[in-house]
């Protein structure tokens, strides 16, 4: 809670420097500009910058001589979630679903399936709101707690894990995590999967750039579809583990007691 204070205090500091300008003096206004462009830029890389520790404790690597997790973000997708989960089941790979609360809700069969399969089923916040950093306290917490809930509707255990819209920070939100008892989980490669035309091109820069330990994200939901996800993921597959990676989840599918969830029959969603 300090640090979302202290936040606070850079927010406010920044923007009462701009009482410096009166009266009005070119020096002034130079040093008021400093003082702006600064805090700034250090508010921007605390809000933006996925894996930066200040504000949110997160991790972006797994454990485990050469094991990488493949995780997808902002699904359900009616078509191309089942799809992707055939092709992790014919090549006996294991995933992590980042879920779209509202879309679990709409598609909970899908999430079910991927959670018995042996994937792991996390909070990706119940409306993927597109100015995450700026929402209200309590916008923020119904974000948190809503995705929790859909995915236990959908499962019938509460996630343990979280990543927000985009990687996007916000000031409250390592205290808010840490009360709903969820891990922030980053990534370590940025695929840029959501603007790749060509499924050769994007499969070349994941195994470009893929070490041990990383956290790959990707979506198998698309607004155009993940038909070149979903291309290039075999080729991608089959290269690493040539290479003699191992594919992990990106967390834990046990509860803080050590006992796996188990899922419960599906409930309605409201
Ligand atoms: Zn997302």
């Amino acid at each position: 809670m300090a640090r979302s204070a202290i936040f606070f205090l850079l927010f406010l500091v920044t923007n009462a420097s701009l009482i410096l300008l009166y009266p009005f003096t070119i020096s002034r206004l130079l040093l008021v500009a400093s003082i702006y462009a600064v805090g700034t830029v250090v508010m921007l890389y605390l809000l933006f910058h996925p894996r930066n520790q200040w504000l949110v404790a997160n991790r972006s690597r797994v454990d485990g001589t050469g094991c990488v997790a493949l995780t997808f973000d902002d699904g359900p997708d009616p078509v191309d979630t089942p799809k992707l989960l055939d092709l992790l089941r014919e090549k006996g790979v294991k995933a992590t679903f980042f879920v779209v609360g509202k879309r679990a809700d709409q598609y909970p069969e899908i999430v079910r399936r991927a959670w018995v399969e042996g994937h792991l089923v996390a909070n990706h916040t119940w409306s993927h709101h597109p100015l995450f950093c700026f929402l209200t306290p309590g916008r923020l917490r119904a974000e948190i707690e809503r995705g929790t809930e859909s995915i236990r509707r959908s499962c019938g255990f509460r996630p343990c894990a979280f990543r927000s819209p985009v990687g996007l920070r916000h000031p409250l939100l390592g205290p808010y995590l840490k009360e709903a008892g969820l891990e922030y989980i980053s990534w370590s490669v940025r695929t840029r999967d959501t603007l790749t035309a060509n499924s050769s091109v994007l499969a070349r820069r994941i195994l470009n750039k893929v070490v041990s330990g990383d956290i790959i994200l990707l979506h198998d939901h698309l607004p155009a579809g993940t038909n070149v996800m979903l291309e290039a993921l075999p080729r991608v597959i089959d290269e690493l583990r040539e290479r003699g990676f191992e594919f992990v989840l990106a967390g834990s599918r046990e509860d803080g007691s050590g006992k796996t969830l188990e899922p419960a029959p599906c409930e309605p969603a409201r």
